[in-house]
């Protein structure tokens, strides 16, 4: 057909490169075409036929989502566009207004925050554990108890639960177990091999690692589950879109090199805070003085690449420290290749009043270090610098 060069201009072909790329390709684009009307409806309707929209599927999202099932070893994953949408549209498929949820209490503040919505607005009541004991959990069931919340460990204090324990109770009670996972990363821990149904995950941390991008993801044991949430977080919109999925493939890679380094540098750094007259306690798992340390051990390859202590000074004494600081950035989120501090009672757990900041294990003069890739003893010679 002979064409004007208006329509030739957008109507470019791909090259067929006759071998395989070796990196996954980005596929940037938002609809795919069909040689006819017939097949859209049908690839539009659910999440394994062709690729339609790229809000409801993409290849080199599929690619990440698939990265995800095989170092988990779920059924099925749901890239989603950050760790919170992940984790809000697990919740919003599963539970109805009138469920109960039963969660963790020292739980990453925004999760904290959106329970605290669906308790105000959407009619979904809430009730935190501590999850060292699996008699708690039994106790905080009632017949309307729909679905447990727990993280592998937990932000800043490093508490890790009983994860085999509660998730056997759960699973008898008929509830769906959702595990945070990010801290942990499937390296340390893989939930689902322990019981749960859904492992959740912010890619913005250790997965993508390298403080460039903002993703999620949710692997599902089951496919069955996997779909019902595909279809209430394309309902939402949670989309995850293909540049960043492609940096988060990118990033994982490296993530068993990275949490190596990150975990070593994280178990050093705590050892040597804990001999400082400065710091009154240090929160790592790692540490065998730590509440949760017996537990981690079982349960965990290595115990996390962030760790958190308490300074006598306070609130002042935590600030000096942090802007005293010069390698070391002052910056939120963790798991990137650059090693960051943050102030948790006024800013991740912000949403938090006085006592369940006191339940969470969080005091004034509490700082994070979020471990990076960098010499750990240049790291120790700018944290014992900004100590002085
Ligand atoms: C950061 C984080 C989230 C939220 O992830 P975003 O990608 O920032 O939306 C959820 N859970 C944990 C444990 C986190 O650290």
């Amino acid at each position: 057909m002979t064409t004007h060069p208006e329509t030739r201009a957008v109507r470019v072909g791909a090259p067929e490169p006759g071998s395989r790329p070796v990196s996954v390709p980005i596929h940037q684009t938002a609809i795919y075409a069909f040689d006819g009307p017939a097949d859209v409806g049908a690839a539009m309707s659910g999440p394994d036929g062709a690729f339609s929209y790229s809000g409801y599927g993409n290849p080199t999202v599929r690619a990440f989502e698939d990265a995800m099932t095989a170092l988990e070893g779920g059924a099925a994953a749901l890239a989603t566009g950050s760790g919170s949408s992940a984790t809000s549209s697990v919740l919003l498929a599963a539970l109805r207004t009138g469920d109960h949820v039963i969660a963790q209490r020292a739980l990453y503040g925004g999760t904290y925050a959106a329970l605290q919505d669906l308790a105000a607005n959407w009619g979904v009541e809430v009730t935190y554990v501590e999850g060292a004991d699996p008699a708690e959990l039994a106790d905080a069931l009632r017949p309307n108890s729909r679905l447990l919340l727990l993280e592998t460990i937990a932000n800043p204090t490093g508490f890790v639960p009983d994860l085999p324990g509660l998730l056997g109770v759960a699973r008898s009670a008929g509830l769906t177990t959702v595990v945070d996972n990010t801290f942990a990363t499937p390296l340390l821990c893989r939930p689902i091999e322990h019981g749960a149904d859904v492992v959740v995950h912010s890619a913005t941390k250790y997965l993508g690692g390298h403080h460039d991008v903002v993703g999620g993801v949710a692997v599902f044991a089951d496919a069955g589950r996997y779909r019902e949430t595909w279809a209430r977080a394309t309902r939402l919109g949670t989309v995850a879109d293909p540049f960043s999925a492609w940096l988060v493939l990118r990033g994982i890679k490296t993530l068993a090199l990275r949490v190596r380094r990150q975990c070593e540098t994280a178990g050093y750094l705590a050892e040597r805070l804990a001999g400082h007259p400065a710091v009154t306690a240090v929160h790592h798992p790692g540490l065998p003085s730590h509440p949760s340390h017996a537990r981690a051990a079982r349960l965990l390859d290595g115990y996390g690449g962030t760790l958190a202590f308490d300074l006598a000074g306070g609130l002042e004494a935590a600030h000096a420290f942090m802007g005293g600081l010069r390698l070391v950035l002052n910056a939120g989120s963790l798991g990137g290749t650059e090693t960051v501090t943050m102030h948790p009672a006024t800013t991740s757990h912000r949403h938090l009043d006085d006592d369940a900041l006191a339940a969470a294990g969080i005091g004034p003069g509490t700082v994070r270090i979020a471990c990076g890739i960098e010499h750990p003893d240049d790291l120790w010679a700018d944290i014992s610098r900004a100590l002085r």
